[in-house]
């Protein structure tokens, strides 16, 4: 399945700035990205599109098409079905593009079972602290939803052996500049 693009993954916890980094790396376009946009049954939060952020679906859609084999992968993540449309990345990889997922660490897992040769890359914040207080200041959740999100966030932290590389978003530009530096190496390499 790798032979057009990379499949990129990049994880790391709620509010690590997974979104502010990977905007970043895609501003060059020397490496051919593509963001794969992926389905939930979340609620959209202010300032998210539809088809540029999610697609927003109900439960009952999403089972559709989950259970029609039309996902590379999914999970539940505080509540949400989360998943990647198999027909996105069909289309990004037909394009000839490297597609860039962000995903969490069940979803990594099974990509890495059906396309071992996956790019995977974890964001770690500099301190459990430091991501706490970037999830507070994002002020859109409930308390109860903050409290799942934190546990969630050490639950992963605790996988990042599973990735490739990991990466601390201590500060923007240096994460960016090293996740472009992987991809641009994977890029080179004949797999
Ligand atoms: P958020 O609600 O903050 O946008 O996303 C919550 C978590 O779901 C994040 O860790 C994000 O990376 C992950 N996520 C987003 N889309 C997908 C997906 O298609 N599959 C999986 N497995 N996780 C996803």
């Amino acid at each position: 399945m790798n032979k057009n693009g990379l499949l990129i993954v990049i994880s790391g916890p709620s509010g690590v700035g997974k979104g502010t980094v990977i905007k970043e790396v895609m501003k060059d376009p020397e490496l051919n990205l593509s963001y794969s946009v992926s389905m939930t049954t979340r609620e959209k939060r202010e300032g998210e599109q539809e088809g540029v952020n999610y697609y927003y679906v109900s439960r009952e859609q999403f089972e559709k098409t989950r259970d029609e084999g039309g996902l590379l992968e999914w999970t539940e993540f505080v509540g949400n079905y989360y998943g990647t449309p198999l027909s996105e990345i069909e289309r990004l990889r037909s394009e000839g593009k490297n597609a860039l997922l962000e995903i969490e660490v069940e979803g990594c897992r099974q990509v890495k079972e059906k396309v071992p040769d996956a790019l995977t890359i974890f964001i770690v914040p500099p301190s459990l602290k430091e991501l706490e207080n970037r999830i507070r200041g994002r002020r859109t959740e409930a308390e109860e939803i903050v409290q799942q999100r934190l546990a969630k966030a050490s639950k992963e932290l605790e996988m990042t052996g599973q990735y490739r590389y990991v990466v601390c978003n201590d500060d923007i530009q240096l994460a960016a500049d090293i996740i472009r530096v992987i991809i641009r190496h994977h890029m080179e390499r004949d797999f």
